[in-house]
């Protein structure tokens, strides 16, 4: 009875006060269908708690794979509302999501085969969901929800060989536009004047 409603009150807290009890502030639940759907609330055009900031991010990257016609895979939706209530100061570590997610993996490799399934995740995440996923060096994650938080995790992984540019531009093009464009003048100015010197040859 404690446990239920300790829980029930940091729900509350990360989500605030006032935040939809279907959706958690997300603005999209797991249908009883078990699809991703907008909220029932919303759907019926009813009063609604104002999205999170990470919920509105999801928002975003569902609604660009409904438009590219890519299904809406439950795992992974399940992945980004769990990452949406981390952040830089406290990031979601990597053996909390193989305990939500990837445990059933077993066999001789089984830590090396879940670490690859959570990579293997977070790299759909971004590259597909265009979801602005950001890991602390010691291998922690959580979503970007402004563009000085998502420019602070860019500026390692510039250096991470998993993580393309073209993947932080796009990830930057698809949720922080203004900062897009100044990584745009960086990389014009870093390999401008080198590729105009290639084209020659
Ligand atoms: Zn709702």
């Amino acid at each position: 009875m404690i446990n239920a409603t300790t829980a029930a009150a940091r729900r509350t807290r990360a989500a605030g006060p006032s935040a939809c009890d279907r959706c958690s502030g997300i603005g999209l639940r797991i249908s009883p269908q078990g699809r991703v759907e907008v909220c029932p609330t919303l759907q019926m055009g009813l009063p609604h708690a104002e999205l999170t900031a990470g919920g509105k991010i999801i928002n975003r990257a569902v609604a660009g794979l409904w438009r590219r016609k890519i299904k809406v895979d439950l795992v992974y939706f399940d992945i980004a509302r769990l990452l949406s209530q981390f952040t830089a100061e406290r990031p979601c570590s990597r053996t909390e999501l193989v305990e939500r997610h990837f445990a059933y993996i077993g066999g001789i490799n089984a830590a090396e085969n879940q670490r690859r399934a959570v990579t293997l995740a977070i790299r759909f995440l971004r590259e597909i969901w265009l979801l602005p996923v950001c890991a602390s060096k010691r291998g922690g994650y959580w979503i970007a929800t402004d563009a000085l938080d998502f420019g602070e995790w860019v500026n390692h992984a510039k250096s991470e060989p998993l993580t393309t540019l073209s993947t932080i531009y796009r990830l930057a093009k698809a949720n922080f536009p203004v900062f897009a464009e100044q990584l745009e003048i960086e990389f014009w100015q870093d390999f401008g004047p080198q590729d105009s010197d290639k084209s020659e040859f």
